[in-house]
Formats: structure tokens, C-alpha cells, sequence
């Protein structure tokens, strides 16, 4: 199969990441979960991803440009890449040929003179093969193949899978632009992140070109393949005033269903850009697949959905939500590390509360006091902002990172906590964070010290009780 034809695309991510000092890159590679992926020798700008897909035969033809830049002196550059199922034919390091090397699952550039810390430098990789889901604590993760036959695909990658379908810095705060060229046979489509910019077709193949100026974290980059029913749908950006078009796909055969229970995204947007400000991205939608997932992924501006997910009857709607508000945190504001996940999923699992408190179901205190009676019958408890590694995606995290968001609200009151989200967002809008960064700015918020609570609530494992509920944060 043929490429699509190549378009200068590359500027560079919209936000750059400040320069690294030893010390630092020394001690965030010491304190982070999942060491062995990702590097701090480089930071990547662009991503510009050329990809053929052979659904009959499952394989897939790459050559990724990837712009970055030397945090340090470089002889080698070290890439993720499931180089079990994946092989590098080819690569280039500026444009000088080299012989691609393996260090498990590292592919290993050697740098054809050395890069001084702070140079930028370019990529080219050409690889393929027959990509699949990688095994991870997580189970199996990334790539994925949909429907029956088996012709199109799908890709899942939180927390690890980005590897398995494109090579990376595979760090969650390597954030850069992305462009995916992708080439399909006729009558099939390709989603991606971002927008459309072009589609054009070449005999028996049709190229579809994306463009997501970030910045977008690895994990994040998501690819679909197969045949879609699309639907637009607007909504206004009630600060800003700006109108954006959204887009959801879906296989035909679940169109009744997916059309009714996606039905209230305009108005979740128009909503939470309300509480949260203006919403960071392009565009926004969601694609359904032709497959069971066990949790949808909050892809940036494109949330990935399950066919488990969508049942005519809204009974996932919570998720629709959730997904949703990660676009502001979790996406636009990301984590440094996956040890303050918390900031991710507690963020997006109270959305849902005040969503079901928006559309006049039980109320955030309600969901929040029923959460707290089923955290304090386990009999251990966790610290949520450092979970362990195995342990990001516990329940405890998403549940008691809510709960300790309410207990904010709650001592807060309402105005103060809204106005205290939408300047965690503004003043971290595509950047990196952690949760000492959430405890100085809540604390910045009020008069009041709310950091001996947000310490409780986030390192102890005993679990603090919510304050009582307050007037204005109790509407049902
Ligand atoms: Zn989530």
C-alpha cells in the first residue's frame, strides 16, 4: 500500500516544556511508576505518523518523523516500541542513515555524531509488522483489531500501549503535536486525533490526514479503523462564546443506540465548560467499536467507547461524562507521573457526580456520602496520591479522589471551589502537574489552611470523614 503524499505540517507542540536540569531529570527518573518505559534524554516537539493498513492481513506499514529535542548529550536515542510484534526496517537520525539496535523493548537510534543538550534533532523510522495489545499489569493494552470479521481496529493505550503501534517517548509529561497520515483500502475510514484536514484516495486506498497541535501525551494518541456512521453535533464555549463542532462515529449496526445515549454531549459541554472554563481543544467526539472494551478511554478530543457501552437506555451516561471532563484534567493538564493519577481520575469520576446533581438525579453530597460508607468498609485503606503502580486504576482512587474533592467543595463553598478548578486549569492549561502543585494551589484559593485536610484525604490511609454537608452544595 501507498502513503499519502507529504505536507509540511510540522511547528513544533504549541506548548514546550522548559529544559530539564540534571538534578531533575535525575530525580523524576528515581520517583516514577513504570520507569522502563519513556526517557528523560529527550523531549519530544512532533510526532508525524505515516500509516498503512492492511486489515485483510492485519499489517501495518510505518514511518514515523519524530521532531525532539537533547535534554542531555546524546550518542544513542532510546525509543518505546513493541519490537516483538513490530520490526524497524529503516531509520534515520538527521537524515543520516543508521543501524536501528534493540534493548528489550528499546529500540536504540545511535546518534551518528553526538547531540549537545538542548539541540533539537529529527527521527525517521521505518517499521511494520502485525501490531497487537501488549501484556502490562494491566492486562492486555494498545492496538487492538474490532468487528466480525476482524477489519477494523482500535487503540486503548492507557497506561502503556502507546508502543504498540508507533514509536515514542512513552512518558505521560512527553507531550508534543501529532499529524497521522493514514492510508485504508477504499470503503474502510480512519478516526485520529484532532481534525480532518484532508482525504483524498489513490485507486484501491483513501488517505486521511489528522492534525492535533496539543500538546498530547503518547498515551493519549488513538487510532481507528473500519466502517462508521458519523454524526456532528455543536455546542457553544459559554465563556469564551466559541462554537465547536463535535463528532461522534459509531458502527451502523449500534447507530439507535449510540445517537440516544451520546445524545447530551453538547449540553454536558456547554455545562462543564461553565464550571471548568474554556474547553482546551479543537474539536470533541466519540467513537463507538465494534468490540467489548472494559473501560472507555478518554483519548484526546476523542473518547473511545465500547459497544458494551452504549445500550439505547443512557445506563453508561456517567461515562460519557467522565470521559469528558478528562479532556480538561487529565488531557489539557496532565499528570508528571502515573503515581498522582488521583488528579486524573478523581477529577473526572466528581464531574460525573455534579453531572447526575445537574440533571436532577442524586446530588454530589448524596453520591459523595454513599462513597464514603463504602471506602470505610474496606478494611485497608490507600493512599491515593501514591497508589503503588499496580494500583492507578483502583476503585479507591477514582472514589475517594471525588470524595476528597467534595470534602474541598464542601469547606470551600461553591463559589470559591468552582473558581479554584477553573484556575487549575488556566494556570496549567497543557502542562504537567503533580499533586504537591493541586495542594499549593487549592491553598492559594483561601484564606483558610486546607492543606492538613487535602493531606489527610491524599496520603493517610485512614479515611477522614467528609464535613458536614453545606446548604449550597447539597441541591438534589
Ligand atoms: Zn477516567
Amino acid at each position: 500500500m501507498m502513503w499519502c503524499s507529504r505536507r509540511a505540517l510540522i511547528r513544533g507542540a504549541a506548548l514546550t516544556p522548559l529544559a530539564l536540569t540534571a538534578a531533575d531529570r535525575l530525580s523524576r527518573r528515581a520517583e516514577r511508576y513504570f520507569a522502563s518505559h519513556g526517557t528523560y534524554d529527550h523531549r519530544t516537539r512532533a510526532y508525524d505518523l505515516h500509516l498503512a493498513y492492511d486489515p485483510a492481513a492485519g499489517l501495518l506499514d510505518g514511518r514515523a518523523h519524530v521532531h525532539a529535542v537533547a535534554e542531555r548529550t546524546l550518542r544513542q536515542v532510546h525509543l518505546d516500541l513493541d519490537l516483538a510484534k513490530l520490526s524497524v526496517h529503516d531509520a534515520l537520525v538527521d537524515g543520516v542513515s543508521v543501524r536501528p539496535g534493540r534493548k528489550g523493548n528499546k529500540l536504540v537510534l545511535p546518534a551518528p555524531r553526538p547531540i549537545t543538550a538542548g539541540t533539537p534533532f529529527t527521527l525517521e523510522i521505518a517499521y511494520g509488522g502485525r501490531p497487537g495489545p501488549m501484556r502490562t499489569p494491566f492486562g492486555q493494552i494498545g492496538w487492538d483489531r474490532t468487528g466480525d470479521p476482524h477489519d477494523g481496529t482500535l487503540v486503548a493505550a492507557q497506561p502503556l500501549g502507546a508502543p504498540s503501534w508507533f514509536p515514542c517517548n512513552d512518558r505521560p509529561d512527553d507531550k508534543a503535536e501529532f499529524t497521522f497520515r493514514v492510508t485504508v483500502p477504499r470503503g474502510h475510514q480512519a478516526l485520529a486525533n484532532g481534525t480532518l484536514l484532508e482525504r483524498s484516495s489513490t485507486g484501491s486506498t483513501e488517505c486521511w490526514t489528522y492534525h492535533h497541535p496539543g500538546p498530547m501525551a503518547p498515551y493519549l494518541a488513538a487510532l481507528y479503523t473500519g466502517r462508521f456512521t458519523h454524526e456532528t453535533w455543536h455546542a457553544r464555549d459559554t465563556t469564551t462564546g466559541r462554537r465547536v463542532t463535535g463528532r461522534n462515529a459509531y458502527p451502523v449496526h449500534l447507530s439507535r443506540q449510540a445517537r440516544y445515549d451520546l445524545a447530551r454531549q453538547p449540553e454536558m459541554f456547554e455545562t462543564f465548560t461553565g464550571w471548568f472554563g474554556p474547553y482546551p481543544f479543537e474539536t470533541y467526539g466519540a467513537v463507538v467499536v465494534d468490540a467489548d472494551l472494559d473501560q472507555p478511554v478518554e483519548n484526546q478530543t476523542v473518547s473511545v467507547f465500547g459497544r458494551n457501552h452504549v445500550d439505547g437506555d443512557r445506563t453508561w451516561e456517567t461515562l460519557v461524562a467522565h470521559e469528558l471532563v478528562h479532556q480538561w484534567y487529565g488531557n489539557s493538564v496532565s499528570l508528571r507521573d502515573w503515581r498522582d493519577i488521583w488528579l486524573n481520575e478523581g477529577f473526572a469520576t466528581y464531574g460525573e457526580w455534579l453531572w447526575s446533581e445537574h440533571i436532577g438525579e442524586d446530588s454530589a453530597d448524596t453520591i459523595a456520602r454513599a462513597a464514603w460508607h463504602s471506602l470505610a468498609k474496606k478494611h485497608d485503606g490507600l493512599r491515593i496520591a501514591d497508589p503503588g503502580p499496580g494500583r492507578i486504576f483502583d476503585d479507591r482512587v477514582y472514589t475517594r479522589g471525588a470524595c476528597t474533592l467534595h470534602a474541598l467543595r464542601l469547606t470551600l463553598g461553591d463559589e470559591r471551589f468552582f473558581a479554584m478548578l477553573r484556575a487549575w486549569h488556566d494556570i496549567h492549561r497543557g502542562t504537567s502537574i503533580d499533586t504537591a502543585a493541586f495542594i499549593a494551589h487549592a491553598g492559594r484559593s483561601t484564606p483558610a489552611t486546607v492543606e492538613p485536610l487535602l493531606s489527610a484525604w491524599l496520603y493517610d490511609k485512614h479515611l477522614p470523614p467528609l464535613p458536614p454537608p453545606c446548604a449550597e452544595s447539597t441541591r438534589s
